[in-house]
């Protein structure tokens, strides 16, 4: 590949140290593109056929064993200045610890751009090491060092001590804090301080390889294919995105939290572990609520040209943090409006130290929200809490809770088990909101039936960025439809969860697709790394990547019974708000979807992947 690549694949095996590289194969990225469905492909056809051969089930790959493999990934659009928003990266795994499915995480900040820039296209970690080591990569040079000094040390520390030791241009860190190290299941990889690959529990992977940090830094620039094509359609998409009311309108003014009343005043804002899904105190948390008391500042991922990120400061008060970084919309509900804790300086410290410490916001606060159900209603004990006061509204419970579960203190051991375990083990699964194991985000499905079929869906489980149908269904983009309505959201999930896998393969923000579609992602791929694809092309390749996940799940056990979303969504009506009385008809909107998707039983059939170009 001689365009937006920069055409070099690196696996390092941690258990021998030893230290490979490839090229970027033409044929996979023509299928695969990059990112999400260039790694689905690797792990499928280097390490899955390989343990199948060698008479080891995928359903015995043990996700904190050496056994698992993961990778940090970019695709040609990553790190390309010009792009609307280039600089995220994706990181995936064999399987992961909190769900049993593929682990699957995207993360902005620089980190990608960057590694890109160090000289990697992608990097793939197989086996674990004895002892605490990092990766650093230089232009292309790698080396495994020591980081006994480092082990024990929170995310901040370890990524200024690091970027310390480099002295090269466009040095970035990818790293766990404590939580990872302890193998909290919903450990993140944080880079760049305050961005994480949230979700799924990659972090504990990387504990579980011993694996504290990647530090990369370099000034390898990847060619493109028509620099004057390019130029044009850049000007085109940045004149389009600056012009669209969410992309050049509310995300650089209020970021991602500006969806707090937004999603409030449709009824659907999850409150107190979703008993109800409008919270008429929510503004108090809300993005506008946030611009006016502690923003200083907005800080975009790298080449951004929405910026969304948001940079605060809380001067005083038992919450003081003279710096820190979001929260995002999903933390600010998880850790505020689902657990009941209307006070957004303490929401800003529990996110803080989810930073610090490296969890996963949305299941850190998902968890804690299932816990206080779970005392409220009698299931915990008071003697197992250990002191801690776990009512909803309880503002220094969620914050303590936060920092127990790093270090698996207490209470905070089982907290550190997610959702789901933690209500199994108290005799109420029902009370775990979450689907396939992972906690579901900020959207009642019962106010927006779409995003209902596409949690259901997502094969990486409760997740809104597979498909986010949203968009349509609330925000109006690219029209509006009817939230309450099951009729026609099969479609709608499908073409979402394609696009999004194609997105997470270029690798770009998401948050573009409010704007650009298919067709643009055509361009993009055609002026600059020289393909010559049409939009069809580019939803065939989504559907492409997101069959070949969903088989893997497949070997891995997973089926239609998966498909499914917790009972209070399904059977419980909305008690009260803009969407009383409603719940989701779940079982009308999958037999369409899988009817559309070509799959039986909830996975594709051998003529679908033969359809779709999937070799096995
Ligand atoms: S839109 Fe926000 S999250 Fe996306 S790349 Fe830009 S700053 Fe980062």
């Amino acid at each position: 590949m001689k365009a937006g690549y920069v055409n070099r694949i690196l696996t390092v095996n941690l258990s021998d140290n030893t230290i490979k590289e490839e090229p970027i194969d033409p044929q996979v990225a023509e299928k695969y593109i990059g990112g999400k469905g260039y790694a689905l492909y690797v792990f499928y056809h280097r390490y899955l056929k390989e343990y199948m051969a060698k008479g080891i089930s995928p359903k015995d790959i043990d996700p904190l064993g050496p056994e698992n493999v993961l990778a940090f990934t970019t695709g040609p659009i990553t790190g390309i200045a010009g792009v609307p928003s280039p600089g995220r990266h994706h990181v995936m795994a064999l399987k992961s610890p909190l769900t049993g499915s593929i682990a699957s995480a995207n993360s902005g900040g620089e980190f990608g751009a960057y590694m890109k820039f160090a000289g990697y296209d992608m990097i793939f970690i197989e086996g674990a090491a004895e002892k605490p080591v990092y990766l650093e990569i230089v232009n292309g040079h790698v080396e495994i060092k020591d980081a006994s000094d480092l082990w024990g040390r929170n995310v901040f520390d370890t990524t200024r001590i690091l970027k310390s030791r480099v002295k090269g241009e466009n040095v970035s860190v990818a790293c766990i804090g404590p939580a990872g190290e302890n193998l909290v299941l919903f450990a993140n990889i944080m880079n760049d301080e305050h961005r994480a690959a949230g979700r799924t529990g990659v972090g504990a992977i990387m504990g579980s390889k011993k694996l504290k940090a990647i530090v990369v830094s370099g000034n390898q620039k990847p060619q493109i294919a028509n620099p004057e094509g390019f130029r044009e359609l850049s000007k085109n998409l940045i004149e389009r995105i600056r012009k669209n009311p969410v992309t050049g309108g509310g995300l650089p003014k209020y970021g991602t939290a500006v969806l707090v009343n937004i999603i409030n005043q449709a009824g659907m804002l999850p409150y107190k572990n979703w008993q109800f899904g409008y919270n008429p105190e929510a503004d108090k948390i809300s993005g506008e609520t946030l611009e006016k008391t502690y923003l200083i500042k907005r800080r975009p991922c790298w080449g951004c040209q929405i910026g969304c990120g948001r940079v605060v400061k809380v001067p005083f008060g038992p919450y003081q943090i003279m710096y820190s970084e979001g929260p995002e919309y999903e933390s600010i509900w998880a850790l505020g409006n689902d657990t009941g804790v209307m006070d957004l300086a303490a929401v800003i410290k529990a996110n803080h130290l989810c930073d610090e410490l490296g969890l996963d916001t949305i299941t850190m606060g998902s968890t804690i929200a299932t816990a206080m159900e779970l005392y409220e209603k009698g299931y915990i004990p008071e003697e197992d809490l250990q002191g801690m006061d776990m009512k909803f509204g309880n503002a220094a419970a969620v914050v303590e809770a936060v920092w127990r579960t790093a270090y698996k203190a207490g209470f905070g051991a089982k907290l550190a088990l997610g959702s789901k375990r933690l209500a199994e083990m108290y005799g109420a699964p029902e009370l775990s909101m979450s689907v396939k194991g992972l906690e579901m985000p900020a959207y009642d499905p019962r106010g927006s039936k779409g995003i209902g079929l596409n949690y259901a869906t997502a094969n990486r489980g409760g997740c809104h960025v597979t498909g986010y149908t949203i968009s349509p269904e609330i925000l109006g983009l690219p029209q509006k439809i009817d939230p309450l309505t099951p009729e026609g959201k099969a479609q709608w999930v499908k073409i979402f969860q394609d696009l999004t896998s194609v997105v997470n393969s270029a690798v770009n923000c998401l948050f573009t697709t409010f704007e650009i579609g298919a067709k643009d992602y055509a361009d993009l791929f055609n002026t600059i790394a020289g393909f010559n694809f049409t939009d069809s092309d580019v939803l065939k390749i989504g559907e492409r990547i997101y069959n070949l996940e969903r088989y893997i799940m497949s070997l891995y056990g997973f089926s239609a019974k998966d498909d499914t979303l917790p009972p209070r969504l399904t059977k419980e009506p909305m008690p009260e708000g803009p969407v009383k009385g409603q719940v989701v008809e779940l079982d009308k909107m999958l037999a369409e979807y899988y009817k559309l998707r070509g799959w039986v039983d909830g996975v594709p059939t051998k003529e679908k992947l033969k359809e779709l170009g999937i070799e096995l």
